[in-house]
């Protein structure tokens, strides 16, 4: 499947295809024996013995296994990718057939499923090509599972009707967001139409094995299919949403007599305009647990975003704070890191990141703070280098890195640290003799192809830098890089090189982020709003230990009853003014002056997230943090007890904690079984030891 790519041509964001599979891939292995049918269209036929999906087409789903080893722990699961092929008689069965070139070149139809993935960050696009994509890797996976579980229980005595009571037992489906939420449906269709079970127990069985994760709040984001386009494409499953959807607002309607308002808020269908399913209602109403990703985004969910559903079902919602895994952005991105940190505290912490906490002990002593110091350095000097290399742009390693990687959307807000630039700029410009912490800001990451405010957001930054990188007056004191095609391969690199870490996002929009969490193990400092796991990483390292400013969530709400007016902070801060002044006149772009109107138009007029209302706050805390990065050794206690504190945010705990509350199975690096001792691979709590699972 191709991914995006982009590079920046004359300032501007562009497109490629990323081709990764055109070499081939040594680590997968297509399994054509498991090869399985998935279809599409067609209409309902109401028989006998129940409804029947039929005149459908028929895409096949081809298996790629890739072995995911665990960390010294005897443990290999399989990961199984689905690719789309056409069916050999594809288009050849009809009356066509006289044009049998046509045919055989219209297989790409069918092919095109798995073509290309979505570029989208935080936004729903409702594409017929994307419903088809998500339909497609549910239907192919339930239809796995399904088989692996019977092959289970093959030789068994037991009743057809009894069989799949213990399936929530050997399968938990995590919902990774709504976009595999077809799932749901599917896994009825296939219990009622096919293993003719009755639907209340179909259901309960269906409940008792999905669980789902929400990913955002921002409405945007959230998907909703329409109607007409899901009868379409799967006619049953729009049945059955009806069914769920029946029984649903019948249970709310006993609970709440005559409260019409909450039917019409809980329904599954959205009415007025098109009718669309709203995804979310269909999977928290699906499932037996609902998760959100940190402390601050799990009560949104809870207490606004699906309140109502919470007054049905309180005991449904959990929290299941993100983590990132140690292994890779500690000790592969960053082994000089790694290393210092076992020979004061042991290897243990790489399965056991708690165990962090141990190097408080240094937080005072000189030697350590003068190594994790030089460490950093070594990987400043490493970044720079290879910025020089590979694009030509020469920085200063003893700088202050100032990085704010990650998809450029307004809500995480580049445009704020861009106006924090352009302030500084300002300020050397108005007094060149002044003693100024030197910075080197980075800014990177990939704009979605249809973002246009979000392209106009990297031209901006680009243009900053033209005038800012060229300035003799500047100097050394000041650049401003951005980084193209933003990916991990490069993020492990910025990362280990980062010394201050931008964190931004209005307060109440970013569910977690995981970013933060890779420059908090990675001795970089956080500027951040109280938002997502920014909120955790405070209270692990202590708020003193971070550079926290702006609105918190009550903030936000507060200004949005009284009403924000962004005109007032502009009147109000002369450098926000001066700022704005100069990117609207074409200070930054001199041949084409109303080039970043419609940014600034935006500024003022219909902000969301609200960039001049903490433009103050913001400006004032990076002054804070200029003053201490003046004070090596102050800085870099305060680096010690950010990595000290970071043992949280190792995914080994979130993972540990989906496992205890939500799937309810056991640990498997606890009990290594014996060489050869096969073990039931539809057993949920099991994984081969081995390699690629035999089915
Ligand atoms: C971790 C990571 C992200 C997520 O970053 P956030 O700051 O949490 O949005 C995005 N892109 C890449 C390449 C990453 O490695």
């Amino acid at each position: 499947m191709l991914a995006l790519a982009t590079e920046v041509l004359e300032d501007w964001l562009v497109e490629e295809a990323d081709d990764w599979l055109r070499h081939g891939n040594p680590w997968e292995k297509a399994r054509p024996e498991y090869m399985l049918p998935v279809h599409f269209y067609g209409r309902v036929e109401h028989t006998k013995s129940g409804q029947k999906w039929v005149d459908t087409q028929v895409v096949l789903a081809l298996p790629y296994d890739t072995p995911v080893p665990g960390y010294m722990n005897n443990t290999v699961n399989t990961m199984r990718l689905w690719s789309a092929r056409a069916p050999n008689d594809f288009n050849l069965r009809d009356f066509n057939v006289g044009d049998y070139i046509q045919a055989v070149l219209d297989r790409n139809l069918a092919e095109n499923i798995s073509r290309v993935l979505y570029p989208n960050d935080n936004f729903f696009e409702g594409k017929e090509l994307r419903l088809k994509q998500e339909y497609f890797v549910v239907a192919a996976t339930l239809q796995d599972i399904i088989r692996r579980f019977k092959a289970s229980k093959f030789g068994s005595t037991e009743s057809v009707r009894t069989i799949f009571d213990s399936f929530p037992d050997q399968v938990a489906i995590q919902l990774n967001d709504t976009h595999p939420a077809l799932a749901i449906p599917e896994l009825m269709r296939v219990f009622v139409d096919i293993e003719k079970l009755p639907w209340t127990k179909a259901w309960d069985i269906t409940k008792q094995t999905f669980a789902y994760t929400n990913h955002t709040v921002l409405p945007e984001a959230l998907e909703r299919w329409p109607v007409d386009l899901v009868e379409k494409l799967l006619p049953r499953h729009l049945q059955i949403i009806y069914e769920i959807n029946q029984r649903h607002l019948d249970k709310v309607a006993a609970l709440f007599p005559n409260d019409l308002d909450r039917l019409r808020r809980m329904s599954l269908i959205e009415e007025g305009g098109v009718k669309r399913i709203n995804m979310a209602h269909l999977c928290i109403i699906g499932s037996h647990a609902v998760n959100g990703v940190a402390k601050i985004h799990s009560d949104i969910v809870k207490t606004q975003v699906f309140k109502d559903f919470a007054d049905l079902e309180p005991e449904k919602f959990q929290n299941k704070t993100n983590g990132i895994t140690p292994r890779r952005w500690l000790l592969l991105c960053n082994p000089g890191l790694a290393e210092l940190i076992a020979e004061k505290i042991g290897e243990d912490y790489v399965k056991d990141l708690s165990q962090l906490i141990k190097l408080h002990k240094f937080v005072n002593d000189d030697i350590f703070i003068r190594e994790v110091s030089k460490v950093k350095q070594e990987n400043k000097v490493k970044f720079a280098q290879f910025l020089e290399k590979e694009y030509k742009v020469k920085i200063n390693p003893s700088s202050m890195f100032d990085v704010h990687v990650k998809r450029i959307h307004e809500y995480k807000r580049q445009l704020m640290n861009c106006l924090h630039v352009i302030t500084l700029y300002n300020r050397i410009k108005r007094d060149p003799m002044k003693p100024f912490v030197p910075r080197t800001v980075v800014i990177g990451g990939k704009a979605a192809p249809g973002y246009h405010m979000a392209k106009m957001i990297i031209k901006l930054i680009t243009a900053v830098g033209h005038v800012v990188n060229n300035d003799p007056v500047v100097g050394n004191k000041l650049k401003v890089i951005f980084l193209e095609n933003y990916r991990v391969s490069l993020a492990e690199k910025v990362i280990p090189a980062t010394d201050l870490s931008e964190q931004i996002s209005t307060a109440g929009t970013e569910a977690s982020g995981t970013g933060n969490m890779k420059f908090m193990l990675n001795g970089a400092l956080t500027i951040g709003t109280m938002d997502g796991a920014n909120v955790e990483m405070a209270e692990e390292a202590g708020e003193e230990n971070l550079f926290i400013f702006g609105m918190r969530i009550q903030d936000v709400a507060e200004l949005d009853k009284k009403g924000y007016n962004a005109q007032e902070y502009y009147d109000k801060l002369p450098e926000l003014k001066q700022a704005i002044d100069q990117i609207k006149s074409g200070f930054f772009s001199p041949t084409q002056p109303d080039l970043f109107n419609e940014v600034t138009n935006m500024l003022f007029h219909h902000d969301r997230f609200k960039v001049f209302a903490d433009y103050e706050a913001y400006v004032k805390c990076q002054d804070k943090v200029s003053q201490l990065y003046m004070n090596a050794k102050e800085w870099t206690k305060l680096v010690i007890r950010n990595i000290a504190a970071s043992g949280k945010f190792s995914s080994d705990r979130t993972i540990k904690e989906y496992a205890r509350d939500i799937w309810n199975v056991e640990p498997s690096d606890t009990k290594i079984p014996p060489p050869n001792e096969p073990r039931d691979v539809a057993d949920k709590n099991s994984s081969c030891t081995t390699g690629i699972l035999k089915m």
